[in-house]
């Protein structure tokens, strides 16, 4: 028909445009490996960008769709990538530093990465995948000397002019960066995101109700870039005038509750683990740190404890954010910010809703299936949540065997076991690998986890199946306690009972000094599998 509006494209240029114009002045910090600050603004960021794309296309050769990867801590450097690659037409592959050589290799290959920007810091950890991955070029990253083999990034960056890029737009359905999921169960996939999932996404995470970023806000994202597309945080900041905060190689309690003051953070966000070190460093040097700028802490890659969103508040007054999210989705799938519903009812109450993982985003569609078909949202009824999209994946890069993650009319099934009430909050019982099968009905790992670390002796708390020969499986639960503390397996089932139904609550706990943790610090649970779960229970 005609009088339509424009065909506007929804993509990164258009994002870096908008912090060029408007936001030129903003700042951008980083902390580099030597502690120091490195301080610039869009202003500077914008032009490197531009450059870091022209080189890769007129000096290295690179064209429309190429595959750069990423190897580095959070950084000025490694925002310039995510923002200038896509701008040159390429795609960013941000590798995880975490990964063992044999994955990284299996990763980039498999991606088809032609170059590698990555930090001299993490030089050591380079020299054992470079040489197996077909790269065209390897670039270096940061202060020192350039290793073997590199190309100075700086050089390549001073070789381009920042308006040596060809002038057109780039389509909004093609690739912009992409992430591989951490395959614990087989061959790790790649989700690949559009400019126009980026820029969509960007827009949700800074609506109001959900992460609401905004202009006037100073965010330090703790969650690595490498992380699931850095929660998408380089693109929202960068499209809403943010000033972004990067903490480099420093993630400890303490390092990072000192920027909180020092840059006035407003936004941060990051994986559970690393806010339970935060709380513990905070509670046992309660008036050391300033942390009265932070309005929004937010929690995701694993389920946030309502004990740990209740300390939080309570005892320091760092508001929660609880969200939920996957590789798959860019990552932002729901958010746990109470609605004038969950705001009428008790403080208990609300607190519980926080422990949700809440509504799904705007242009995000959620149901759930169970064996019988899809499940009624009573808040009760468990089933796999499978979840369509403007930023939810549609297919994993060159993995015809991850074909049956999607449903036939095009649903991505994400592995979560999920509740949803009529309202449409999620609670997120468990992954369906995690989840405890007793004689026929599920037991959520998640919910004894949560409910085990309310108690005061316990710092961390997993719980997995073990198989049992009555009831096909059982909860075992793997508990650290916080120094100096300890309760007896009695004690922590009497401190369960009230809140789970009999048939619930673990047969046995094991004491562990310290729960393994995946390479996004999540807990590791196959590996507390291995070492439990084939000993055969001591008490039946
Ligand atoms: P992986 O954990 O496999 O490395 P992702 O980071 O993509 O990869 O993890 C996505 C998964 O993390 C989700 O499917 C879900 O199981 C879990 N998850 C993410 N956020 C939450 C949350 N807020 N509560 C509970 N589980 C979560």
């Amino acid at each position: 028909m005609e009088g339509l509006i424009m065909d506007y494209q929804l993509n990164v240029p258009a994002i870096l445009r908008r912090a060029e114009q408007l936001f030129a002045d903003k700042e951008i910090a980083t902390r580099l490996p030597d502690r120091s600050w490195h301080r610039y603004t869009y202003a500077d960021l914008v032009p490197r960008a531009r450059r870091l794309a022209a080189a890769l296309r007129n000096e290295l050769g690179l064209v429309d769709g190429d595959r750069v990867a990423t190897f580095s801590w959070n950084h000025y450097q490694h925002l310039e990538a995510y923002i200038g690659v896509p701008v040159g037409g390429m795609v960013t592959h941000t590798l995880n530093l975490r990964l063992h050589p044999d994955d990284l290799t299996y990763i980039a290959t498999h991606g088809g990465d032609r170059v590698l920007i990555a930090d001299k810091v993490l030089w050591p950890l380079v020299e054992n995948f470079r040489g197996r991955v077909p790269f065209e070029h390897v670039i270096a990253v940061g202060d020192g000397p350039t290793p073997d083999g590199a190309i100075e990034y700086e050089d390549l960056l001073a070789s381009a002019e920042p308006d040596a890029l060809p002038d057109r737009e780039i389509d909004e359905r093609a690739a912009a960066a992409m992430c591989y999921t951490s395959g614990t169960t087989g061959r790790p996939k790649g989700a690949v995101y559009s400019h126009r999932a980026i820029a969509l996404h960007s827009l949700a995470s800074a609506m109001a109700g959900s992460l609401a970023v905004t202009e006037a806000d100073v965010v330090l994202p703790v969650v690595p870039m490498f992380h699931a597309n850095a929660w998408g945080f380089p693109f929202t900041c960068a499209f809403v005038g943010a000033k972004q905060v990067f903490p480099g190689p420093f993630l400890d309690g303490a390092s990072l509750l000192e920027a909180f003051g020092q840059e006035r953070v407003t936004i941060t966000a990051g994986v559970p683990t690393i806010w339970m070190a935060i709380l513990q460093e905070l509670d046992a040097n309660p008036d050391t740190y300033d942390v009265s700028t932070v309005r929004a802490m937010v929690v995701g890659g694993a389920a946030a404890p309502q004990a740990m969103i209740e300390a939080f508040e309570k005892r320091h007054g760092l508001r929660v954010l609880h969200a939920w999210g996957m590789t798959e989705t860019c990552p932002l799938g729901s958010i746990s910010e109470p609605t004038s519903r969950e705001r009428a009812l008790s403080e208990a109450e609300q607190y519980r809703y926080r422990a949700k993982q809440g509504l799904p985003a705007p242009f995000f569609e959620i149901r759930a299936r169970g064996a019988e078909g899809l499940v009624p949202w009573d808040g009760a009824t468990m089933g796999e949540l499978e979840v369509r999209g403007a930023w939810v994946s549609s297919s994993y890069h060159d993995s015809p065997e991850g074909a049956d993650r999607w449903t036939e009319d095009g649903w991505f099934k994400t592995g979560d076991i999920v509740t949803i009430e009529p309202h449409g909050y999620i609670e997120i019982q468990d992954r369906s690998k995690d989840l405890v099968k007793s004689g026929g009905e599920w037991i959520s790992t998640v919910a004894l986890e949560n409910a085990l670390m309310g108690h005061p002796a316990v710092a961390e708390a997993a719980v997995i199946a073990v198989p049992d020969e009555k009831w096909s499986e059982r909860p075992l639960a793997v508990v650290v306690f916080r120094e100096g503390q300890a309760a007896s397996d009695e004690e922590l089932t009497e401190f369960l009972a009230p809140q789970f139904a009999k048939w619930w609550l673990p047969d046995r706990y094991e004491v562990v000094d310290e729960i393994p943790k995946t390479a996004v610090g999540k807990f590791r649970k196959m590996a507390l599998r291995e070492r439990f779960a084939t000993q055969p229970a001591e008490t039946a």
